[in-house]
């Protein structure tokens, strides 16, 4: 049988799961682990590798590798690797094809649909870039969803016949949202939802990475141009400080040499927890106001609200707790394991769509996350200003939603119309987003204030449609909102598919082994001098070995090179076979 499977194309990780006997199960990838860095690198003979080993090359060679590509979907801005150019949607596509490898080596068959999850704040471009990726990747989207609702289907599946108001709280790598949902008799009602789609954890690894270099009297973006090697490791170390913040009150920073080497006496930094905190305060702060909003929208107290639940990486951060155990009162939540939730709810809403009879006692209903609309002009005395806002479709309205208005033409003999159409909550255009135009002629003339219907429909996956008619000769203007410069023709896009078919993927059952390989690459530096002789030499028969692809001599090879590892003290996390989950 063919599967639809969940994902979750988050801006650090990704992953994948699908429903089968009943619940959602996480998929492993070629590492034996279910979350996939979102990262694509290109190594020196072409050939791509996405996730981990993607990861340890982006520390020793930035230029060859991307990441947090998620967060220029529906942007224009292309993004150049190893000197070829992606644009964001291809970059997204790679990691998604890597995803679909996995499922379709765990699950023994093709995949070819798939849910895939948004943050609740991703615009109209960005739902568009993301469901353009899925096609890029061979996959057919049958469903867009945001991912605060797949994390409440998670907690919703699990506890479904509860009474009860939650708040799903989820800071990722880059994104925050926060929704507000009732679970009553089976039935998932998302109220309200709100957001910030440029704030994750990546900004307080940011803000840890400036602080350091400030102390080194350099400013962030000048390192990141002049020494990019530096900055790229010294942003792992700031990351691994940032986590050692959960358990420890200071952390110790490395500094890397300007070619990125990390040597043994590198300079060291000390960065407390509190001094931590400081710097990231303003992120801290600019969580409340989502927070406020979705509670005020939904007309609910923050005493009225039963669970609390973080959802997301970041949220592990003892800042953020502090702020919403703060904001509520009491302890958040967190039964399930953050990082894995929304693609877990992926795979519920792949089940709820493909009528699987475990979840047939559960309806789910989502919300337009921003207000929609158009422009339009204002009559004062003897005076039009034009530039105001018009909501058409209002935040916070249960979807799927098709709603209509008229409006009439300003001035006498007027035949035409072209409809601004904005997404945002300010009274002025200009402080919305623009998604798109569309133009109305062959209006009867007449005095002002002839006639025209502008209906606006907002569909289950986020996407809107703007219709507009001419009541009086019934003739219709359609318009699919399109990103003006990301619009593709079919034939585009097929050639797209084709040119992203040519890249070359490391092969699967190997990639274990480069990024084994990789691995040693990035952290040989650090070796003692004597010592790392040892190493080199066990890397290189290693390295002989991958060439030479006999895999009977190879595992020896390997087990070699661990064990030097090991006895240098070094820890590698190494793929683990899996106990079957099946039984
Ligand atoms: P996304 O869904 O955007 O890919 P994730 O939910 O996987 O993001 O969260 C990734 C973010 O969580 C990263 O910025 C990472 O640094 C952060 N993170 C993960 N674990 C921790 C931790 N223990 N302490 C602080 N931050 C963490
Ligand atoms: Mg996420």
């Amino acid at each position: 049988m063919e599967y639809v499977v969940g994902i979750d194309l988050g801006t650090t990780n990704s992953l994948c799961a699908v429903f089968r006997n009943g619940q959602p199960e996480l998929i492993r990838n070629a590492h034996g682990d279910v979350l996939t860095p979102s990262v694509v690198g290109i190594l020196q003979d072409g050939q791509v590798v996405v996730g981990a080993p993607a990861k340890e090359l982006r520390v020793t060679s930035p230029d060859r590798c991307a990441s947090a590509f998620k967060r220029l979907m529906g942007t224009n801005r292309n993004v150049s690797l190893a000197g070829k150019t992606f644009s964001a949607p291809e970059l997204s596509s790679l990691v998604l094809r890597s995803l679909r490898e996995d499922a379709e080596a765990a699950l023994g068959g093709p995949v070819t649909e798939a849910v895939i999850t948004v943050p609740a704040y991703f615009n109209d471009f960005q739902r568009k870039a993301t469901k353009h990726a899925g096609e890029l990747a061979g996959l057919k989207v049958r469903r867009i969803i945001n991912e605060p609702t797949a994390a409440a289907l998670t907690y919703g599946f699990h506890d479904r016949d509860a009474d009860k108001k939650l708040i799903i709280i989820d800071l990722g790598g880059g994104t925050f949202d926060v929704t507000l949902m009732q679970i009553f008799e089976g039935t998932l009602e998302i109220i309200s939802t709100a957001g910030e789609s440029f704030l994750g954890g990546e900004d307080f690894t940011d803000r840890l990475v400036a602080t350091v270099l400030k102390q080194l009297g350099m400013a962030l973006e000048t390192a990141e141009h002049k020494t990019p090697l530096l900055v790229a490791r010294l942003r792992e170390e700031c990351e691994r400080a940032k986590r050692a913040f959960l358990t420890e009150e200071l952390a110790v920073v490395r500094v890397p040499e300007e070619n990125g080497e990390l040597r043994e006496d590198a300079k060291r930094i000390k960065v407390s927890r509190e001094a931590f905190a400081k710097v990231s305060g303003e992120l801290v702060e600019r969580l409340r106001k989502p927070i406020g909003k979705a509670l005020r929208d939904a007309g609910t107290g923050p005493d009225e609200v039963d669970d609390v639940i973080l959802v997301g990486g970041a949220t592990r951060m003892p800042i953020v707790r502090e702020t919403v155990r703060e904001l509520f009162g009491r302890e958040p939540l967190c039964t399930f394991n953050p990082d894995e939730v929304v693609g877990l709810g992926a795979a519920v809403q792949a089940a709820l769509i493909a009528d699987d009879a475990a979840v047939d006692d559960m309806v789910m209903t989502d919300v337009c996350p921003f207000t929609l609309g158009i422009e339009t002009a204002k009559q004062f005395a003897h005076q039009t200003m034009d530039g105001y806002y018009t909501p058409i479709i209002h935040r916070n309205t249960t979807i799927p939603v098709s709603r209509e208005e008229f409006f009439g033409t300003m001035t006498a003999s007027q035949t035409e119309i072209l409809l601004q159409i904005y997404q945002g909550e300010s009274r002025r255009v200009k402080d919305n987003l623009k998604l798109g135009e569309l133009k109305v002629t062959g209006i009867p003339a007449g005095p002002p204030g002839q006639q025209i219907g502008v209906r606006f429909t907002y569909d289950l996956n986020g996407i809107l449609e703007v219709e507009a008619y001419i009541p009086e000769t019934g003739r219709r203007f359609v318009t699919v909102l399109t990103n003006h410069a990301r619009h593709m023709s079919e034939a585009e896009v097929a050639a797209a598919v084709e040119r992203l078919r040519a890249v070359k993927f490391y092969p699967r059952d190997d990639v274990k082994n480069q990024r084994l390989l990789l691995f040693v690459e990035r952290i040989i530096g650090e070796v003692p001098p004597m010592e790392r002789q040892t190493l080199e030499e066990t890397l290189t028969a290693f390295e002989a070995a991958m060439a030479a692809g006999d895999r009977e001599q190879f595992a020896a090879v390997r087990q070699g090179l661990l064990v030097v590892l090991s006895s240098l003290g070094i820890e590698y996390d190494d793929y683990r076979e899996q106990p079957d989950a099946e039984n």
